[in-house]
């Protein structure tokens, strides 16, 4: 058996003992670790460099359980309730505060348009102050509280590095400094700050009950208009009407055009302060029953729908949703005095204040999983249906959203929804993996969509560049319009193709693939007419699901993916897990270069028997029909010769229990890691085929990370560089009689493929879509003539060669 248990557990464990590391305060955690193995840590956490942890100390301190939390809410509630503007209001609750900690001051700077925070209102500090300090956010502890999102406790400030001193606030007697960001939106809206004129440390408790008010007093400094402080956390209202264009990150290539529907699932809560913490909690346990029967709803619908991978990623949510860590949050939230709606908000402004910093992939996306059951919570605690359900959505909606879980998507009626646009999201997001499914076009990464889009904006959301038009003229418009006519044209001429061989006009043919990963995508490779499945990549199937699926699941789920491929050969990589892929029942390396970490087959081999059993699996499923079976990320021969022996063994096995082994099983690699350029001889005589990684290799050659914006366009893989080494491997490999292909996005750029043709590709594996483009590509090229071309210019200095091919192709109208 595989040892997966404690997987989360022992991932919080490591979050804490960083966070210790960095002498900040124990992160509240969410969990129990019970149940679906809690342990996420959520809390706002207090950072900084407090002296150390402990209570109490110096002046006041002690006192803010929730007996006297529940005390100053409902003063706080008094105060907001009551008369006076925003600015009266702001001053009376810095005095109620003060009054309440024990401090000597207490002020409330608020965030200004340009990253400033002005000190709104203070007791303690000089009153000449007021609306004349200005901190930029990351300057002094005000700024750092702001800029970190987190608390920062100290108990010598004027000795902290990041102390900077304001001669008219004449707060150079106070030693000790607590801040707390006022969260709103997932943004900060301004700093609570209390200060002491002894050193102390404030504990826990008072660090938790300050994050509480600051929710609270978040309401009002977020207030815009007459009754809140002018303009503070706003938006210039003109900004929203102008055309805007937005650069993201494709999570799904593609183009559509439709009208824009802002996902803002949160609600205004009117009530913060509770009456009766009892009234609460039950009110908390019925919108939880509810909330839990919606989601089995919607399993049972995607499970009618005959769509496997809508159905695990909704299970494995239905799992968050009974994690008993945040549960348990939430309910404890609700014993401190607030109402169940602002209890579920003060659990989410936690976890979103702890992503802001966090790197880990993982945690991200399941933090995103719980942000949007703490939307459908306050749903349910509302009454309200959700926005998906209204009935007066446009015909082609362009879902907007800051981050969206897959109930989410799920909920709109797919008939409709054209693209997502997300100001958030990666590429091993549940929601990202279910738009692959669906097909739909999505741009994520969109800095303050959000905030720039309205509702019915009109909206081209460009997957295939990675950009988004918002309210675009009309000029634009006419130019995407005549573009999609041009597509849907081109689509017609692609489903001409389908029966016709990828044959150059010189005679070479070329074997076009596709690459898979879910259910749906078998079904395009009969639909497009590809010749195999190059690369099917078995970790997508793993990554939707909640637990890890022992060797009978997994042979049934390649039993699907044969029964569904039909006959033509399918290329099964093992597991390439690690790096942004990230199982939520596998402990995961969250060092600070993933894709050079553990990953793929370094994790195989160090886990032979997870390995093992995913062959096993395979050759279980094949029942002697015949397949390919390859290696991710192997670097050295040895790694090879390691993992092929395992698949060696486990044929060994079926056969001595006198299963069917397929005849033709050939083991490859995926060429990767530049080391194995130097190692090709060796390769090349152990293994069945190469299939190039052009991804990764490209990845590891430039030294670029491929997941990065800034990246994407810096290095070219139509260089003298890259030409040079897919040649070598081309040519070495037909002279040793080895198959190679090319599995990596490139494949399937015509104008890429084109090159990779050239210099010898005679199999190349690309995502479905381009198939046809390709195809029709290869069917208009002369290979000799664009081969003599390209000696002409390989050579030229310059970084890439991209542009003078292009001309050369449109000059030689080839269908690029
Ligand atoms: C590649 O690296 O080019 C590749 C096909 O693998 P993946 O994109 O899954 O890493
Ligand atoms: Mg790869």
């Amino acid at each position: 058996m595989i040892q997966l248990g404690g997987a989360r557990s022992g991932h919080a464990v490591g979050g804490r003992a960083k966070a210790r590391r960095r002498g900040a305060v124990p992160a509240p955690d969410i969990g129990s670790g019970a149940g679906s193995g809690g342990g996420f840590p959520t809390g706002s956490g207090a950072g900084g460099s407090g002296s150390g942890g402990g209570s109490g100390g110096g002046a006041g301190g002690g006192g803010h359980g929730p007996t006297a939390s529940r005390r100053l809410l409902a003063r706080l509630r008094d105060i907001m309730a009551g008369s006076g503007s925003a600015q009266e209001r702001l001053d009376k609750i810095v005095r109620m505060i003060a009054a309440e900690m024990v401090a000597e001051v207490c002020s409330c700077y608020v965030m200004r348009p340009g990253e400033v925070l002005e000190l709104f209102a203070t007791i303690g500090l000089n009153p000449d102050a007021v609306h004349r300090t200005r901190l930029q956010v990351g300057q002094g502890l005000v700024g750092e509280v702001a800029a970190t999102a987190r608390a920062q406790v100290i108990a010598n400030a004027p000795q902290h590095p990041k102390f900077v001193y304001r001669p008219e606030t004449g707060e150079d007697p106070y030693q000790s400094f607590m801040g707390v960001p006022i969260l709103r939106g997932g943004k900060v809206r301004g700093v609570l700050v209390i200060q002491n004129q002894q050193r102390r440390t404030y504990s826990e408790e008072e660090v938790e009950t300050l994050l509480t008010i600051a929710m609270v007093v978040a309401e009002l400094v977020a207030a815009r208009g007459p009754s809140g402080p002018d303009q503070a956390g706003g938006i210039d209202a003109n900004e929203g009407m102008m055309p805007a264009r937005i650069e993201g990150v494709t999570l799904n290539p593609g183009l559509a055009m439709g009208t824009a529907v802002p996902h803002r699932p949160q609600l205004t809560i009117r009530q913060m302060v509770a009456e009766d913490a009892d009234v609460e909690h039950s009110r908390l346990r019925d919108a939880l029953a509810a909330m839990h029967s919606s989601i089995d709803h919607l399993v049972a619908v995607t499970e009618a729908r005959g769509d496997p991978e809508s159905r695990d990623i909704l299970e494995t949510y239905r799992m968050f949703a009974e994690d008993r860590g945040w549960l348990n949050r939430i309910n404890e939230a609700i014993s401190t005095g607030l109402t169940a709606e602002a209890s579920v908000q003060r659990v989410q402004n936690d976890m979103r204040a702890r992503m802001a910093h966090m790197t880990d992939p993982y945690l991200r996306e399941r933090i995103n999983d719980f942000e949007d059951l703490a939307n459908r919570l306050l749903l349910h605690l509302s009454g309200k249906t959700s926005v998906a359900s209204s009935g007066t959505l446009p015909e082609a909606i362009v879902l907007v959203a800051r981050s969206l879980g897959p109930a989410d998507l799920l909920d709109y009626d797919q008939e409709k929804l054209v693209a997502v646009v997300l100001e958030d999201g990666s590429s091993a997001s549940h929601v990202a993996i279910l738009a692959r499914a669906l097909g739909l076009p999505m741009v994520a990464r969109c800095a303050d969509v959000m905030q720039i889009v309205e509702p019915f904006d009109q909206i081209i959301v460009d997957g295939d560049n990675a950009q988004v038009f918002v309210r675009p003229a009309e000029d634009v418009q006419d130019l995407f319009a005549q573009t999609l006519a041009l597509r849907a044209e081109r689509a017609k001429e692609y489903a001409g193709l389908i029966d016709k061989p990828a044959l150059s006009r010189d005679g070479v043919c070329v074997s076009l693939q596709i690459n898979a990963g879910l259910m749906v995508d078998l079904a395009h490779l009969h639909e497009v007419g590809a010749d195999g499945v190059g690369l099917f990549r078995t970790e997508i199937p793993f990554m939707v699901r909640s637990s890890y699926p022992d060797v009978e699941a997994q042979t049934d789920l390649y039993t699907d993916v044969f029964d569904r491929a039909d006959g033509k050969l399918v290329s099964f990589r093992t597991l390439d897990i690690g790096g942004d892929k990230a199982l939520p029942y596998f402990p995961h390396d969250d060092r600070e270069n993933p894709a050079l970490g553990w990953r793929a087959i370094r994790i195989g081999l160090d886990r032979p028997a997870m390995l093992r059993q995913q062959i096993r699996a395979l050759v279980g499923a094949a029942r002697g029909r015949p397949f390919r079976l390859m290696f991710p990320m192997v670097a050295h021969c040895g790694e090879f010769d390691a993992a092929r022996k395992l698949a060696v063994m486990e044929c060994e096995r079926a056969r001595r229990r006198g299963q069917p082994v397929s005849a033709y099983m050939e083991i490859g690699v995926m060429l990767e890691v530049p080391a194995l350029i130097w190692q090709l001889d060796d390769l090349l005589a152990r293994a069945d085929f190469v299939s190039i990684g052009s991804n990764d290799l490209m990845q590891y050659l430039f030294a670029a990370d491929r997941g990065n914006p800034h990246m994407a366009t810096r290095y070219d893989a139509l260089c003298a560089p890259m030409i040079d080494v897919l040649e070598g491997l081309a040519a070495r490999a037909a002279a040793a009689g080895v198959p190679i292909s090319v599995c990596g996005e490139m494949a399937g750029r015509p104008l890429d493929a084109m090159v990779l043709v050239a210099l010898g590709f005679r199999t190349l594996s690309m995502s479905s879509g381009s198939v046809g483009p390709v195809k029709a590509m290869i069917r208009s090229l002369d290979v000799a003539a664009l081969r003599a071309y390209l000696e002409t210019i390989r050579r030229l200095p310059g970084q890439g060669l991209r542009e003078k091919l292009r001309s050369y192709a449109r000059d030689s109208k080839i269908a690029i």
